[in-house]
């Protein structure tokens, strides 16, 4: 079984020639067959020099997708899964957050089971801090409650599956990715098994409390449309109370200027809903592509 390593690298020039010995040091004598897939996703650092410097050198097949900007790391995965030629294929940062010996787990997991599709680890504790833990913790409690598709709490990217779980990604074309909800979409028997992410090795993280927003607010639309009939509960709401306090208020004249805020907040507030929905149906109708490629390095060519 050829097994694609896809890792997705944003500045990450201090851990490419590590994590690819990390790989190379863990697979010894447990897996004998497979490549390595990095995807530059518009790196500013010396990313580009150093996957060059590893195609050239490396003796593992290594290839280099190289983006012509950052498009981030639901595109680079998508590349990756596109690029990559094995039976089945590894997401992992590029970070040396997910150690490779969990990868030899994965893999080993598959070989013994063969109607298990998809492994996949999951953060037991999670190793950030307690705001990111209560953010995260809420945010899949509410995807949870109004998606359909389940959402494994502190279950990663980090995941090795066969190629009919590659295949079935890739036929969707969506162009706002959420790869939690994907993988989650597109079914197939998941086993998940437990990992503790280690320190990043070098370099920083990519996500500010503000992108982490903006992604977990495309993950809810993407994968539920409940938030679109919500005005029609509220309102709802708002009219029966509207009733109720101009029975109760009969010829009493009493201030209206909160009531009338209120309303108008909830109107508002419904017309932003309807707002970020139109948005992504504006953006998915322009069916740019989801990234394009500079270059292309391969030491098998
Ligand atoms: N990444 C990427 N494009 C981006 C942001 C991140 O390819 O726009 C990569 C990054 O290089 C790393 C992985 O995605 O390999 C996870 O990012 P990071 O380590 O910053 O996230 P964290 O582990 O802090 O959640
Ligand atoms: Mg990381």
């Amino acid at each position: 079984m050829k097994v694609s390593l896809i890792i997705p690298c944003y500045n990450e020039e201090g851990n490419v020639l590590p994590l690819y010995e990390a790989v190379r040091d863990a697979f010894e004598g447990a897996v004998p067959d497979y490549e390595f897939v990095f995807v530059n996703d518009g790196s500013t650092d010396g990313t580009a020099a150093a996957l060059a410097e590893l195609v050239r050198t490396a003796e593992c097949p290594v290839k280099a997708v190289r983006f012509s900007r950052n498009y981030g790391k639901e595109s680079a995965i998508l590349a990756g899964l596109s690029e990559a030629s094995g039976d089945c294929f590894t997401i992992m940062d590029g970070d040396l957050q997910q150690i490779p010996s969990v990868v030899v787990e994965m893999i080993r997991y598959l070989e013994e089971h063969p109607d298990c599709d998809c492994v996949t680890a999951f953060q037991e504790a999670r190793n950030e801090s307690p705001v990111m833990v209560f953010f995260k913790d809420h945010f899949y409690k509410i995807i949870n409650r109004v998606s359909d598709t389940e959402f494994v709490n502190g279950a990663s990217d980090f995941r090795t599956f066969r190629k009919n779980v590659r295949d079935a990604v890739l036929q969707l074309p969506e162009t706002n990715r959420f790869s939690k909800g994907i993988f989650s979409w597109v079914g197939f028997s998941t086993h998940y098994i437990p990992y503790t992410a280690e320190e990043r090795l070098s370099g920083t993280t990519k996500w500010s409390f503000g992108k982490l927003w903006a992604y977990a607010l495309s993950g809810i639309i993407s994968f539920t449309t409940v938030p679109l009939r919500l005005p029609l509960f509220l309102g709802a709401g708002t009219l029966a109370a509207a009733c109720g306090a101009a029975v109760l208020q009969r010829g009493e004249k009493r201030k209206t200027l909160p009531a009338v805020l209120a309303v108008g907040s909830l109107q508002l507030f419904g017309i932003g809903v309807l707002g970020e929905y139109i948005a992504r149906v504006y953006q998915e109708t322009k069916q740019r592509p989801v990234y394009l490629i500079k270059e292309i390095l391969d030491n098998q060519k």
